[in-house]
């Protein structure tokens, strides 16, 4: 059970009497956040926490899935890449593809919701129904270079909504709405981020086969190429010759994201059997997740793009330094060389773990720092406040609202 009081100890009383105030202001309105995938991904973790928060807040809010075929969520990876600015062509078929699954949906899904919450472009043609009620669309894409073609597809139904969020200000466009600026955040209190015991974090090494006898080198995500998984395994061989180091890449695939396993397997082949590379298959175990990062000497992140990189928060909160790419919502986490260092190439990136891994008092620092940071800007209690005023602001649509 989620208890907003729970998070007094870690951001304060007023902090949380601020959001019962807000959350007053929303009684009788329904909130229907809507996406395409019940688990994997920064989406719908996000959401797992959130909508009980919101709920324990008093606030009425839902969650709905909308359902795909294989086809759909190929086009929609697809889209996916190309919006991050990714080479590939999409062809009309693509569209209708796209086009009958989300009629499918339009019939099928009840938008019931005095506030529709659309995340991401998957579900974004359900706005063809909307009625007198509020509709949001909440990107979470890096789209500051993306595929006219799609980006043109997709305007047709953005500017049938009410306002659209974006997590950095780098990724807005052009829009005839209103846009608001609201990065993602984590949940201290979740089985990912809260406090583990040491027994716990070793039991979870040994369950996979790890030993303690060398640094623990990390990176946490989905087995996808935007996640460069292959170049975090160039880039520890590069440490390894100076330093004998362990590297973990731990990852599920999410169900709306179909190329998975073949990037599964490049990943395999340049590791090489090198016994010191551990690549493990989690699926959905939230609390391994936690004890990975907790275990690792360095985090890394080594995105080619990134919408906001939770995976970046969750191990600053761990007061981990981290190595990441200075891409998409990443920056806004790490200021480079205070809460953690920031990379732009494979050799960077071996550059700045060896740093860490030779300077132990330096990562401590940056680690702790980046906790800091987390602390006052990305917890989940900073999202809530952000999101019940945008919730608010749609009925004062003349006003000029600041979050
Ligand atoms: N994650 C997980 N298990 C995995 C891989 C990722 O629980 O095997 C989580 C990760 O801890 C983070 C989220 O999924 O909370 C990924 O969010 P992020 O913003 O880093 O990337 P996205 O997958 O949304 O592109």
């Amino acid at each position: 059970m989620v208890n907003i009081e729970d998070y007094i100890p870690l951001v304060g009383q007023s902090v949380i009497d601020d959001l019962r105030l807000l959350g007053e202001r929303l009684k009788g309105k329904v909130i229907q956040h809507i996406n395409s995938t019940p688990m994997g991904g920064g989406v719908a973790e996000i959401l797992n926490r959130m909508v009980p928060l919101l709920k324990d807040l008093g606030v009425d809010t839902k969650w709905d899935v909308i359902k795909g075929g294989e086809s759909f969520f190929d086009v929609t990876k697809k889209f996916h890449n190309v919006l991050h600015g990714r080479s590939g062509e999409v062809t009309k078929n693509d569209f209708d593809i796209f086009l009958e699954t989300s009629e499918e949906n339009i019939k099928n899904l009840d938008t019931y919701g005095d506030i529709v919450f659309i995340h991401d472009p998957q579900p974004i043609a359900l706005v063809k129904k909307r009625s007198n009620n509020k509709w949001l669309w909440r990107c979470h894409i890096d789209v500051s270079n993306p595929n006219e073609k799609v980006w043109d597809f997709l305007l047709d139904f953005i500017i049938k909504y009410d306002s659209a969020v974006f997590s950095a200000p780098s990724f807005s466009r052009k829009l005839p709405i209103r846009q608001f600026l609201i990065p993602p955040s984590i949940d201290p209190l979740s089985d990912k981020n809260k406090e583990l015991p040491q027994e716990m974090i070793d039991s979870v090494l040994r369950k996979n086969n790890i030993k303690k006898d060398k640094p623990i080198i990390t990176q946490i995500s989905r087995f996808d190429r935007l996640k460069d998984p292959v170049g975090v395994v160039e880039a520890y061989k590069q440490v390894k010759r100076y330093i004998n180091c362990q590297l973990i890449l731990a990852g599920g695939t999410a169900e709306d994201d179909p190329e998975g396993f073949k990037v599964l397997s490049e990943v395999k082949e340049s590791a090489n059997n090198d016994p010191d590379i551990h690549i493990l298959l989690l699926p959905h175990d939230d609390i391994a997740v936690n004890a990975l990062q907790r275990a690792s000497d360095v985090v890394v992140q080594k995105s080619l793009k990134e919408g906001f990189g939770l995976t970046v928060a969750e191990a600053l909160w761990k007061a981990k330094p981290v190595v990441a790419s200075n891409v998409g919502g990443i920056p806004l986490q790490i200021k480079h060389k205070y809460s953690g260092l920031l990379c732009h190439s494979v050799e960077g990136a071996s550059f700045a773990i060896k740093q860490l891994l030779t300077s132990p008092e330096y990562a401590k620092k940056l680690g702790e720092n980046g906790r800091e940071h987390i602390r006052n800007n990305f917890l989940i209690t900073r999202h809530l406040r952000d999101y019940m005023l945008l919730f608010l602001s749609l009925y004062h649509a003349e006003d000029i609202v600041y979050l």
